[in-house]
């Protein structure tokens, strides 16, 4: 995130593991932008938003302290418990707006917080997911995980940044926007998961 975008968010926890609370939680913030998931286009009334103190993708992005770490795991337990949010409707920003945001980042620990319950991340070496023969399929797979994204059945810069959106978040090894054979295996193991 951007200081100066903080305002927006409900929370924002800091690199030392300070907590802020910006916006009551019965309030709409104004954190995801212009935003889509499963369906629903107005993300900031549906959401609680939380942002990382980071310099951020263009400014020297850098990894997450683990006070800061500890700090958003304790902050998010309370919030999925309070709402009854499921692990799969823990979201990045990149996850919402992958045409113009990165945050949290190829840096951000989500299996560290899925065995708290925080977010999915499944045994992807155990999985038995083939993989998925072509773009189309892909594309169809994504849009039935919740990102934004039109099934064409090419390749054009549009769907290359839900692509790296979702590497971003379950394959942060490689955050290229191509669609590899692991990229798509990945993606049919978080489609199946998928309500
Ligand atoms: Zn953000």
């Amino acid at each position: 995130m951007r200081p100066a975008a903080a305002v927006s968010a409900h929370y924002v926890v800091d690199e030392d593991g300070t907590v802020w609370r910006l916006v009551d939680e019965a309030r709409r913030a104004w954190h995801a932008g212009r935003a889509f998931w499963a369906g629903e286009r107005d993300v900031n009334s549906h959401s609680i938003g939380i942002e990382l103190v980071n310099p951020g993708h263009e400014h020297g992005y850098r990894p997450f302290p683990e006070a800061q770490i500890a700090a958003l795991e304790a902050l998010a337990h309370d919030v999925l418990a309070r709402h009854k949010i499921p692990p799969g409707r823990v979201l990045g920003h990149s996850d919402v707006a992958p045409q113009r945001k990165q945050d949290p980042g190829e840096l951000f620990p989500w299996p560290r917080l899925a065995a708290a319950g925080i977010g999915l991340w499944p045994d992807f070496t155990a999985s038995a997911e083939p993989g998925l023969a072509t773009v189309e399929a892909a594309q169809r797979a994504l849009a039935a995980i919740g990102y934004e994204v039109a099934v064409t059945g090419t390749l054009a810069p549009e769907t290359e940044a839900v692509i790296a959106a979702f590497q971003r978040h379950f394959r942060p090894e490689r955050c290229d926007g191509a669609l590899d054979l692991e990229t798509a295996r990945r993606i049919a193991r978080i489609a199946a998961l998928s309500p």
